[in-house]
């Protein structure tokens, strides 16, 4: 019976109901106008929309199956180690940094759109470097080794990441003067809408949103930084405002003649959990047990990955560059969504 009942608790914590079940329980709605409520309301539309998907995939006869198992047994392994680490870290930043921050913003609309530029910008420097030094792509990567694309890739993520990203960008918000509350407001939404930009193509074939795709980030931009082939790697680092990535120089539009490739560029297996979660740390730690002295070990642990120490790089940045020499024509001309 333990069992079951720790079955149930996991599907009611994984579908997040349990406090609309609460609610609802207690009999009083008006509660549903209220910031909780409406959390409680917003909070089970990815999960439900993410077993839509997978039907709609066995319908479709595309299921994505690998992908689905992978980041389940992702999900699972989670949930037993790391579970508390990263709220543990946004409480203890709160409390060291808030006595150092610039000034405080106030609860009103303006200082929330200052709130989540500066998120996006905390965001943003997470995400770079998660991308361009080659230990924290150890952190960052499992999220990368899907090859196809679905809402249960908002779960693939080793499980140092969501301590090491949240301890960026709280501490950015926190100093630029955001508010907490208003941070966790903030949070919210972008944990709702980071999960959803992974819809995959079973559910929503063209991810550009319409008139959308020009003012905020759509799924269609992030397929793009899920992407391997040339012209895509290492852009679309943002979440829900693109801001930073126009201003960095890394934005980067989904081009309807060159179709979207998911996954890294490593040769991997892609199904198979381990390789998933740790391939990267064994590549690195090979990389770093062949260079020679040891100037060289600690560079391959900082620089991006694709650098070696013979001089053969392969990183993103040149990789693209490249492309970008020999197609310049092509890409430069300007994309209809
Ligand atoms: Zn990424
Ligand atoms: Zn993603």
């Amino acid at each position: 019976m333990d069992i079951l009942g720790t079955l149930y608790n996991e599907v009611i914590g994984f579908l997040g109901i349990s406090k609309a079940l609460e609610l609802l329980q207690a009999g009083d709605y008006s509660i549903f106008s209220t910031y909780d409520g409406v959390v409680a309301l917003i909070y089970p539309i990815i999960p439900l929309l993410l077993i839509l998907e997978f039907i709609l995939g066995l319908v479709y006869k595309k299921p994505d199956t690998k992908v689905y198992k992978v980041n389940f047994l992702i999900y699972v392994f989670n949930r037993f180690i790391g579970r508390f680490i990263a709220i543990a870290m946004v409480t203890l930043i709160i409390g060291w940094l808030q006595p150092y921050a610039l000034f405080q913003t106030k609860m009103t609309w303006y200082w929330f759109i200052y709130g989540y530029i500066v998120w996006e910008f905390g965001h943003f420097l997470y995400h770079y470097w998660g991308h361009k030094v080659r230990l924290f792509w150890c952190l960052h990567s499992t999220h990368h080794a899907p090859e196809q694309m679905n809402l249960s890739v908002t779960h693939a993520h080793f499980f140092l990441e969501a301590p090491y990203a949240d301890a960026i960008r709280t501490t950015v918000c926190i100093l630029l003067g955001v508010e907490p509350v208003m941070l966790f407001a903030i949070m919210f939404i972008d944990g709702t809408y980071g999960a959803f930009i992974h819809v995959g193509e079973n559910m929503m074939k063209d991810g550009r949103m319409g008139f959308l795709n020009r003012l905020i980030l759509t799924p269609s931009h992030h397929r793009v930084h899920h992407a391997k082939n040339p012209l895509y790697m290492d852009t679309n680092f943002c979440n829900l405002l693109n801001i930073w990535d126009k201003v960095f120089g890394t934005f980067q539009n989904e081009e309807r003649d060159i179709k979207i490739e998911y996954g890294i560029t490593r040769e991997m297996d892609s199904g198979n959990f381990w390789d998933v979660y740790f391939g990267e740390f064994v590549a690195l730690f090979k990389d770093v047990a062949r260079a020679p002295g040891i100037k060289n070990k600690l560079l391959y642990i900082v620089m991006p990955p694709g650098w070696s120490h013979t001089g053969e790089h392969q990183t993103a940045k040149l990789v693209r560059g490249e492309f970008l020499k020999q197609h310049s024509v092509k890409v430069n001309k300007p994309v209809s969504p």
